[in-house]
């Protein structure tokens, strides 16, 4: 009979591993992982988008400037021929068109200074364009590692309870039929069939069993059940 008891803590054991590999099976939370992860890389494209149309605007912005510049030094030189051939000894018109330069240059300093801030700021978004854009492929890589992971354990737990199976099948092959019958009503019931006796406690119920029940696991060549839960019990290697 201890010989049975062998096999009928290998059958115990491998259904516990079925258990196991259903929980992965079951198990929403790579799924769960993974839809937030694409959700956090949806906003951080979102965020890259908004940045990169800024940059756009900006550059934009800069290029009118820079048109605007053109055309006001177009018009200093203009007044600037004025001023040197056409005058004459016209002291009024030099007058005014010597501080028409003026306004055009101080024009001029003005545009220019606003595109340069302009420029500096396109540096500083640019920098932050290109971590968001890091931090994009980050987060994607992360979605297919994940992905891949899942798949993986998915895989392996369905191969394990294949494998499993094959066991436990060959092994109750070998079990007498009342005691297979036994254990799958336990199972059915209790969750679990075989189970340890640990410091005098049932692992099944956590109960402590009788000195009587005790006695019998020592020196029974017999199967022996938890007097409580009607589990089968067995001492283990301590
Ligand atoms: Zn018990």
């Amino acid at each position: 009979m201890k010989y049975n008891l062998e096999k009928l803590i290998k059958i115990e054991k491998n259904y516990n591993k079925v258990r196991e590999s259903n929980k992965i099976l079951k198990d929403g939370s790579h799924m769960y992982l993974l839809r937030k992860m694409k959700k956090e890389f949806e906003e951080a494209k979102n965020i890259y988008l908004e940045k990169k149309a800024k940059i756009e605007e900006m550059e934009s912005k800069c290029i009118k400037i820079n048109k605007n510049i053109d055309l006001e030094k177009e018009e200093q030189k203009q007044s600037e021929y004025k001023l040197y051939n056409e005058c004459g000894s016209n002291f009024g018109m030099m007058a005014k068109l010597e501080e028409q330069i003026e306004k055009h240059k101080s024009k001029i300093i003005e545009m220019e200074n606003e595109c340069i801030e302009f420029l500096e700021k396109e540096e500083e978004f640019k920098k932050e364009k290109e971590k968001l854009r890091q931090q994009l492929l980050k987060v994607k890589e992360d979605f297919y590692n994940c992905k891949e992971d899942a798949s993986k354990k998915i895989t392996k737990a369905k191969q394990e309870i294949v494998n499993v199976q094959r066991e436990v099948d060959k092994l109750e092959l070998e079990i007498p039929k009342e005691i297979l019958e036994k254990l799958n009503l336990l199972r059915n019931e209790k969750g679990s069939a075989v189970v340890e006796v640990k410091k005098g406690v049932c692992m099944g119920c956590k109960i402590k069993i009788s000195l009587i029940t005790l006695n019998k696991l020592n020196n029974s060549k017999e199967i022996v059940c938890c007097e409580n839960c009607g589990r089968i019990i067995y001492l283990g290697e301590s």
